[in-house]
């Protein structure tokens, strides 16, 4: 993998001041750091909308020479996130993939990193939140995902997912654009603010179809809960089957009002 030219100067004194690097983490921590001033957001501008109408194994490749082992992929086994592996399998194996593991996954979650494992060679790092489930339910008084996913999320993922990112410049993501309104907003290429990280789409033009048509033809290991009517599968507490008819993520959190972890959220 290449190393990446990168321009390093704060985009203001008012963001400066604002948070320290270590509090900003990802990027601002970075060696060298990464800061999005004027001229990186105008390249991250100017690529994405390069990259709209390209493949997204090349919008992949981009990354990797953009951002070498700066670059990182987050992923939770999906359907999209196994494509996207498959595929840097192919393009730059050495990419650095985690999982961010709640301690609430199901167990055929899990088996599919044994499953890349023996496919591609590739490791997958668990990356765990400080207290394990059973220290979490104590401290909460139980669990957390009954009376507040929100804050169970964030403790278990967002967290996680900030500490995974420290000294990273970018981020790949497997989310598409028809998968929900806020997803539909998402950029190919833009400035990740919650993680302070370049984050990348590579499947946001992609659909469910072209997925799962990847997936058959190519013999992707995927999760065997699909098969079950579990469309989009998350941490046990908080996924259930679909019904026919209903949307294709109307089995998380179901009850609440909750539609997102927060990971991609644009809040
Ligand atoms: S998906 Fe559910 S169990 Fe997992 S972190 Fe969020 S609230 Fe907690």
């Amino acid at each position: 993998m290449s190393t990446l030219p990168t321009t390093t100067v704060p985009e203001s004194a008012t963001q400066r001041a604002a948070a320290s690097p270590d509090e900003l983490g990802g990027s601002a921590v970075a060696n060298p750091p990464l800061f999005p001033t004027a001229e990186l957001l105008a390249e991250l501008q100017e690529q994405s909308q390069r990259l709209e109408t390209a493949q997204p194994i090349e919008i992949l490749q981009w990354a990797v020479e953009r951002f070498g082992d700066y670059f990182t992929m987050a992923t939770a086994f999906g359907p999209e996130g196994m494509v996207l592996i498959h595929w840097l399998a192919k393009i730059a194996p050495k990419t650095s993939i985690f999982n961010l593991d709640t301690g609430y996954q199901f167990p055929e979650t899990l088996e599919l990193r044994d499953k890349i494992q023996r496919k591609y060679g590739i490791e997958v790092e668990l990356k765990k939140p400080e207290l394990t489930v059973v220290e979490f339910e104590q401290k909460h008084g139980g669990p957390l995902y009954k009376s507040d996913p929100n804050l169970c999320c964030f403790e278990r993922k967002i967290k996680v997912l900030r500490q995974a990112a420290r000294g990273k410049h970018a981020w790949s993501s497997a989310i598409r654009r028809d998968q929900s309104n806020d997803r539909a907003q998402a950029a190919i290429v833009e400035w990740d603010k919650k993680f302070h990280l370049v984050k990348i789409s590579p499947l946001a033009n992609w659909t469910k179809k072209q997925v799962w048509g990847l997936i058959m033809k190519e013999s992707i290991p995927y999760n065997p809960l699909h098969d079950q009517g579990y469309t989009s599968i998350g941490c046990w507490p908080c996924t259930r089957a679909v019904l026919a008819g209903e949307d294709e993520r109307a089995g998380r959190w179901s009850g609440f009002a909750k539609t997102e972890c927060g990971l991609h959220s644009r809040d």
